[in-house]
């Protein structure tokens, strides 16, 4: 095999086999069908139709030769309605055969084995095709992201969503939801909280979960690709029709939008569930993944390959596939998954593409540079690449590692680590060291993978009081909130999210973790304290989106309207002159600040606290020249 991948980085191998046509899979029409896949290397190719989309059953309606054309591509036309029939390639190379699913699959059976071709149309909900971003015109900056898992998010009772609907597609379309004692919960909750986009962790097809067996509690987070165009079937109410997950992927689409929320996508091509066995390397043998020269997958991703996004097919199909989700399900952003180990062509290339037609559509992901065996004349889409892929953003965990801390012992910021105070200037100012721009930085504190920002806390202070933890929270909150960039919220940070076992264990990397750990507890809500803190991130949410000068795109505008002071041990300032004057305070120390204000010309009235450390929906005048900051907390004047 190795022998066979070398050759496809030929000059030649490249210019006779670069397809560049946008018909790969099935094209469907009420007359007649017509396949078409890329096998440049295969002795032939067969299509096999069947009744339904389960592997076991056998229940072939027919087998024929496809034909060999241009470029590589094996094409074969059914006359017929075929919508709703399934379908796999036999492909065989040196005498051997292997039956595989389509990489452009647009549905499957249960557990991605079988394709089914598919009249697209019939699947859209009603009012789809007036359907669109809510939030049209809006730039990177002015996004607030807020990260969830579909499953998650209704699993637990205490979320009032029906039954049958818990852990599925259909649960982000129930409005009305409510804890036990009658608190909004999920659809309602969500719209409640301000944010403008739900970013949602994998829901193409993936491999870890038995969509044949969903009578039984089974948890995965995701990572671990299948069918990259392909909704996940056990997020929808019946995975062995493939037309289901379609049609409720989209109604949830459909819903997030009519509540004003759009809607992002976690994408995992950086690697595939199991290189051996996934289509495209069965179809042309090792060409979707790197190889290193000894002859073993490149493993950059710890997942076992990686994706060699420079080969000309490979680009070609993960440009389709981001601009399929974006065309068909009006999806709104992707958050790339080891997005350092795609090259930065290939990014550029999908931000252009799909911004033609979607301009609105933002792209962000984690730019950790990671050993792999990417081709020489690439480069990786790494934070420290980050100027060469301009429209794209990356995580900074600069910011979420100065905030809250490195691993779960460390302190950060805001649980009294010293001599940081310039490094918040640096990363609330978006000038770290790899940084371009706010527009290309994600700022937050916490996320699905590590531990929550509460038990992080938790870790590091143990002996730490209930009340400081939630000032440390809180603090955190402002920090990522306010600082110049793009803030990303971890579902459930904003009521105290835990993750622990039936044991009290923290766990911090619960990807194949029991609902009893990850799931939301949404009766969390009913306690006071929680439903403070809730109310805190809102406010915070309102201030940012009320306030433009928080959402600067450019450098030179930070350098223009953001100026910096550290004031004391924990104690930092930034005055930001935009639209309007702001005064930002953080005080991570465990003394009250008395700040004279004379500086900033205050007089009585025309300067307004709208956060302290109570409450961030204020608008309370200042008297005098003096204000008092408060322990562990922040606070944001606006002059009037
Ligand atoms: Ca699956």
């Amino acid at each position: 095999m190795v022998k066979d991948v070398k050759s496809y980085s030929d000059k030649k191998f490249i210019e006779e086999y670069t397809y560049t046509g946008n018909d790969l899979g099935a094209t469907w029409s009420k007359d007649a069908t017509t396949f078409k896949v890329w096998a440049p290397t295969a002795q032939k190719v067969e299509l096999a139709l069947y009744q339904s989309g389960t592997v076991e059953n056998e229940d072939l309606i027919s087998q024929s030769v496809m034909t060999l054309g241009d470029k590589g591509v094996w094409e074969l036309t059914v006359e017929g309605n075929l919508n709703g029939t399934y379908y796999t390639y036999v492909v065989e190379h040196d005498g051997e055969t292997k039956e595989v699913c389509d990489p452009y699959a647009r549905t499957t059976g249960v557990n991605g084995y079988r394709a089914m071709v598919i009249d697209l149309a019939s699947t859209n909900p009603e009012g789809w095709d007036e359907d669109q971003s809510p939030n049209t015109g809006m730039q990177y900056t002015d996004a607030v992201l807020y990260e969830l898992h579909i499953r998650d998010f209704s699993i637990d009772e205490s979320s009032g969503v029906s039954a049958a609907n818990r852990g599925k597609f259909l649960a982000f379309t129930e409005e009305g939801t409510k804890t036990p004692s009658g608190i909004s919960t999920c659809l309602d909750y969500l719209k409640s909280l301000g944010i403008t986009h739900l970013h949602l962790l994998p829901m193409y097809d993936y491999g870890s979960v038995n969509e044949a067996k969903l009578d039984v509690p089974q948890y995965n987070w995701g990572y671990d690709p299948v069918n990259y165009n392909v909704p996940e079937g056990s997020y929808s109410t019946d995975p062995f029709h493939g037309e289901v997950r379609v049609k409720e992927m989209k109604q949830m689409v459909k819903s997030l939008h009519d509540h004003g929320i759009n809607v992002v996508m976690d994408v995992v091509y950086n690697h595939v569930y199991d290189a051996d066995t996934f289509c495209f390397n069965q179809i042309v043998p090792g060409y979707f993944s790197r190889w290193k020269k000894d002859g073993t997958y490149s493993n950059g991703s710890y997942c076992g390959n990686d994706t060699a996004s420079e080969r000309a097919m490979v680009r070609k199909y993960i440009v389709d596939s981001v601009n399929y989700w974006a065309n068909e399900y009006h999806l709104d952003g992707f958050r790339f998954d080891l997005v350092g180990l795609l090259d930065t062509d290939t990014i550029n290339e999908i931000v252009k593409t799909v911004h033609e037609k979607h301009p609105d559509v933002i792209f962000y992901g984690e730019g950790w540079s990671l050993p792999t065996a990417m081709e020489e004349g690439f480069k990786p889409a790494t934070q420290v690449n980050a100027v060469e892929t301009p429209d794209f953003a990356y995580f900074s965990d600069d910011i979420r590692d100065l905030i809250a801390g490195r691993n779960g012992e460390n302190l950060g910021y805001v649980s009294g680590k010293a001599d940081c105070e310039d490094m918040i200037g640096e990363c609330f100012k978006a000038q770290t060291s790899w940084c371009p721009k706010p527009s290309q930085t994600v700022n937050y504190v916490s996320c699905h993978d590590n531990y929550t920002l509460m038990d992080k806390l938790r870790i590091a202070g143990p002996e730490t009081s209930k009340d400081d933890l939630i000032k440390m929270n809180k603090l955190a909150a402002v920090i990522y909130m306010t600082s110049m960039g793009i803030p990303f919220i971890h579902a459930g940070e904003e009521f105290l999210r835990i993750k622990e076992d039936e044991t009290g264990k923290k766990i911090e990397n619960s990807f194949n973790s029991s609902d009893f750990v990850n799931r939301i507890r949404w009766n969390c809500l009913e306690d006071n304290t929680c439903a403070d803190v809730v109310e805190y991130y809102k406010g915070l949410i309102k201030f940012r989106r009320e306030h433009s000068a928080l959402r600067i795109s450019t450098a030179e505008e930070v350098v223009s309207n953001v100026k910096y002071k550290k004031i004391g041990d924990g104690v930092v300032s930034f005055n930001i002159k935009g639209e309007e004057e702001l005064l930002v305070i953080f005080n991570a120390s465990e003394d009250e600040q008395v700040l004279s204000l004379k500086e900033y010309e205050i007089k009585d009235g025309n300067w307004k606290i709208c956060v302290n450390g109570e409450c961030a929906d204020l608008a309370e005048e200042v008297s005098g020249d003096c204000v008092s900051v408060a322990p562990i907390s922040a606070m944001i004047l606006v002059k009037a």
